[in-house]
């Protein structure tokens, strides 16, 4: 598996959790064997494919975050090309992106580095349709309000309880068309994170099932972007476990 990494994202930009020193590093660890990619930084065109030129304006003013969320945003970028191109990658990037909206930015976010490196892809007509799979704890409503309407993007959110949660992925990957999955990646539903629901192999499972759903009905185009994930002590082995279901 491919994964988009670069040591600038351990920068501390921030006093949030997603900012947190030692969070990344934690991530880092676990996934030894893995071949690593650094990043590009987005350029602004990239950003104003989903944003506001205010929000870009907004975003600038915050010089320890700006670069950073940049270079998160091109690491998605980067991952999104290489899931075109046949490779399965993951962006191990931050800050997160999930809850920024064309307008708006909160909950630890900035740019929405999935919607930006998919409207991109949508925009050169290398993707017709994709699929939106979000497994944070938090609902992506900065992602919903950039494809709200789109006929090219669907959304999903799992939430419910653990089977529920489950039978939703798998319900929602097997009656979309797409010819492309977009996976934001939270971690901060795992029973020992804010959450409380997953274990480490549903994150396994919850993999496997979008690698199975593309290989049925993409070519297997697929790329996933990290989003939140509060508890160091087992954020790394549940993305370690994630990646060998996807991968
Ligand atoms: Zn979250």
């Amino acid at each position: 598996m491919k994964v988009i990494y670069s040591e600038r994202f351990l920068t501390v930009y921030s006093s949030d959790p997603a900012s947190a020193p030692g969070r990344m590093e934690a991530i880092v660890r676990e996934l030894r064997g893995h071949e690593f990619l650094e990043p590009e930084p987005a350029g602004e065109e990239d950003v104003l494919l989903v944003h506001t030129p205010s929000h870009l304006e907004r975003v600038k003013a915050l010089p320890s975050v700006y670069p950073v969320a940049l270079l998160a945003a091109g690491g998605a970028i980067k991952a999104s090309e290489l899931a075109c191109g046949g490779e399965p990658s993951f962006a191990l990037v931050r800050p997160p992106g999930h809850h920024a909206g064309p307008s708006s930015f909160w909950g630890f976010c900035y740019f929405n580095n999935l919607a930006l490196s998919l409207q991109r892809l949508l925009s050169r007509r290398k993707v017709g349709k994709a699929a939106i799979l979000d497994f944070d704890l938090h609902y992506g409503d900065g992602t919903a309000a950039i494809f709200s309407g789109s006929k090219r993007a669907s959304y999903h959110h799992a939430e419910g309880r653990r089977e529920e949660l489950l039978e939703g992925i798998a319900s929602f990957l097997s009656r979309e068309d797409y010819d492309l999955v977009a996976v934001s990646a939270g971690f901060d539903n795992h029973e020992e994170d804010w959450g409380g629901t997953l274990s480490t192999s549903d994150y396994r499972e919850i993999g496997r099932m979008v690698k199975e759903g593309a290989e049925e009905k993409c070519g297997g185009r697929r790329y996933g972007v990290l989003e939140g994930g509060y508890n160091h002590a087992v954020l790394g082995r549940n993305v370690r476990a994630f990646l060998e279901g996807f991968g």
